[in-house]
C-alpha cells in the first residue's frame, strides 16, 4: 500500500497493513478466509474508528455494479459498494423510488445501511428499513443470504461490519414521485414548540437548520412532494420568510453543491438529498456529530443544549435537526422509537469540538440520547448500552457470526465487549 488510506473528513488515517479491492465474490471470500483481521470499507465517510482496522481494509466497490430491478416485487438488488448516486436515476427511469435518502448522494450503500444513515420525514425510516435482504461473506469466508424471514435479520441489517462483507443487498421500492423543495429563512425559536406539528410535518421531508446564535431556526428546508396537493407556500409562513434565491445550510457558502431548491420539481433522488453528487457535500472541511431523541423530548433536549449554545456555536459551523421514523433494527438509533435527530457540522478542530461533545452528551443524557455510529460521539460503552434494549443480544449475534473476532476492532472491543464480560 503506497501511503495510509484516509477516511472523507481526513481526521482519520486507517491503521489497515493491506487494502484490498477485490473484483469477485470468490475473491472476496478468499481474502476474508484468510485473514485474522479483517474490516469493510464504505465509501469512508464516517468520521469515527467505526472502519478501522490493524489487519486487512477491504473494499466491495471492485465487485461488479449490479443494479436488477424486479418490477413484480417492487424491489431492487444493488451491489453493495456502488454509491446511492450511481444507480437512483435508473430506479426513477423504471418507475420506482427509494422511500428515503441521506443528504448526499456519495454514500456507499452497505455503509449507509450499516450504520443507520438517515434522511428526513415524519413517517419515513432510516435507509436501513428498505433493506429485504442482504448477502454477506462471513467471517470463514462463506456466502450466506439473509431476508426479513430469517430471526437474524433485524440484528444483522445495522451490523456496523461486524457480522460480514456485504455484497449485495435487496432495497423496496416505492412508485416514484416528484419533490419540490423550498427554502424559508429565519423561523423564530418558539416555533418550533408551538408550531411543532405543522412544522416538522410541512413535507415529505423537513431540515431545520440552526447555528445557535440566536433565538431563531436559520433555515428551514421542505421537500414536499408533488402529488400530495396543497397550498404553494406564501411568503410568510410561522413568521419565517420564503427564501428568494437559492440556501446552502452553512453560512456563507455558495448553493450552488444544493439540490435545486425555490419549488422547482424534480425526480425525489434529485430533491431529497441536500447536496449533489458531483460537488463536494456539506462543508469539506468538517467534523460531525449527531444524537437522537424520542421525537416527544424533542422540545427539552433543544431547551438543554441552548444553556450550552455558545459553547456549540464557538465550535460549529451548522446543526441540522431532522425526524425518523421508528424501526425494529436492534442498532438503529430509532428503534422502536420515533425520533429526531439533532446533529451538528462542526469545524475540523477535533481538540476544540470533543469538551463540546460531553457537555452536548450530559445535557441529552437526561433523554437516553443515542448516537449515530457513523459519526463522533463519547458516550461511556456501559451507558450506551443501557440505551438499546437488544445490546447484548447483537453482541452474542456478532460473535456466532464471528466466532474468533477477526471483524472487531477498537471501537466495537469498546463498545460490544464479549459476552462473558458483560455478566
Ligand atoms: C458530508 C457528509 C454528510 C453526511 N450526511 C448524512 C446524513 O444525511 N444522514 C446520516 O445518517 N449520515 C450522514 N453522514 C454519515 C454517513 O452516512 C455514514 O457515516 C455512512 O456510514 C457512510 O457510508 P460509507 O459508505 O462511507 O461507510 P464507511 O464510513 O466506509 O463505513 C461505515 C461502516 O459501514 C461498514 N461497512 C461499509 N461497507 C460495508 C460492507 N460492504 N459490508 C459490511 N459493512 C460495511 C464499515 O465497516 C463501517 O463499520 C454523512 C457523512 C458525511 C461525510
Amino acid at each position: 500500500m503506497t501511503g495510509q488510506p484516509t477516511n472523507w473528513a481526513g481526521n482519520i488515517t486507517f491503521a489497515a497493513a493491506r487494502l484490498h479491492r477485490p473484483a469477485s465474490v470468490a475473491e472476496l471470500q478468499a481474502v476474508v478466509a484468510a485473514s485474522d483481521r479483517v474490516r469493510p470499507l464504505g465509501t469512508g465517510h464516517s468520521f469515527n474508528r467505526i472502519a478501522d482496522t490493524s489487519g486487512d481494509l477491504v473494499s466491495v466497490a471492485g465487485l461488479p455494479s449490479t443494479v436488477e430491478i424486479d418490477h413484480g416485487r417492487s424491489q431492487v438488488t444493488v451491489a453493495a459498494g456502488l454509491r446511492y448516486g450511481e444507480f437512483v436515476a435508473r430506479l426513477h427511469e423504471a418507475g420506482f423510488a427509494l422511500h428515503n435518502l441521506g443528504s448526499l448522494p456519495h454514500i456507499s450503500v452497505a455503509g449507509a445501511v450499516a450504520t443507520a444513515t438517515h434522511g428526513s420525514g415524519l413517517t419515513n425510516g432510516n435507509l436501513a428499513t428498505a433493506v429485504a435482504a442482504l448477502e454477506l461473506v462471513t467471517a470463514d469466508g462463506e456466502l450466506r443470504t439473509l431476508t426479513r424471514d430469517d430471526d437474524d435479520f433485524p440484528g444483522a441489517v445495522v451490523g456496523l461490519g461486524a457480522l460480514g462483507v456485504v455484497t449485495r443487498l435487496t432495497l423496496d421500492l416505492v412508485p416514484t414521485f416528484e419533490v419540490s423543495q423550498y427554502v424559508h429563512d429565519n423561523l423564530p425559536w418558539h416555533r418550533i414548540a408551538s408550531d411543532q406539528e405543522e412544522l416538522l410535518g410541512a413535507g415529505y421531508s423537513v431540515s431545520l437548520f440552526t447555528d445557535w446564535t440566536g433565538p431563531r431556526v436559520n433555515q428551514v428546508w421542505v421537500k414536499r412532494r408533488t402529488d400530495v396537493g396543497g397550498e404553494p407556500p406564501q411568503p410568510r409562513w410561522l413568521d419565517a420568510t420564503l427564501a428568494d434565491g437559492p440556501r446552502h445550510p452553512v453560512p456563507g457558502m455558495s448553493a450552488v453543491h444544493c439540490t435545486e431548491q425555490l419549488g422547482v420539481p424534480g425526480p425525489w433522488h434529485a430533491r431529497l438529498p441536500h447536496f449533489r453528487l458531483e460537488f463536494t457535500p456539506s462543508s469539506g472541511e468538517e467534523l460531525q456529530s449527531e444524537y437522537f431523541v424520542d421525537r416527544r423530548h424533542l422540545v427539552e433536549a433543544l431547551a438543554a443544549l441552548e444553556e450550552i449554545g455558545d459553547r456549540i456555536a464557538a465550535v460549529l459551523q451548522i446543526s441540522e435537526i431532522r425526524t425518523v421514523a421508528a424501526d425494529e433494527l436492534w442498532l438503529s438509533p430509532a428503534y422502536r422509537r420515533d425520533s429526531v435527530a439533532l446533529h451538528f457540522t462542526w469545524i475540523a478542530d477535533t481538540g476544540a469540538v470533543l469538551p463540546v461533545l460531553d457537555a452536548i452528551e450530559q445535557r441529552l443524557a437526561p433523554y437516553d440520547a443515542r448516537p449515530h455510529w457513523g459519526k463522533l460521539f463519547g458516550v461511556p460503552p456501559e451507558v450506551l448500552r443501557e440505551r438499546y434494549d437488544r445490546y447484548a443480544d447483537f453482541v452474542a449475534l456478532a460473535r456466532r457470526y464471528d466466532p474468533t473476532g477477526k471483524l472487531r476492532n477498537d471501537l466495537l472491543d469498546t463498545y460490544f465487549p464479549d459476552p462473558r464480560e458483560l455478566r
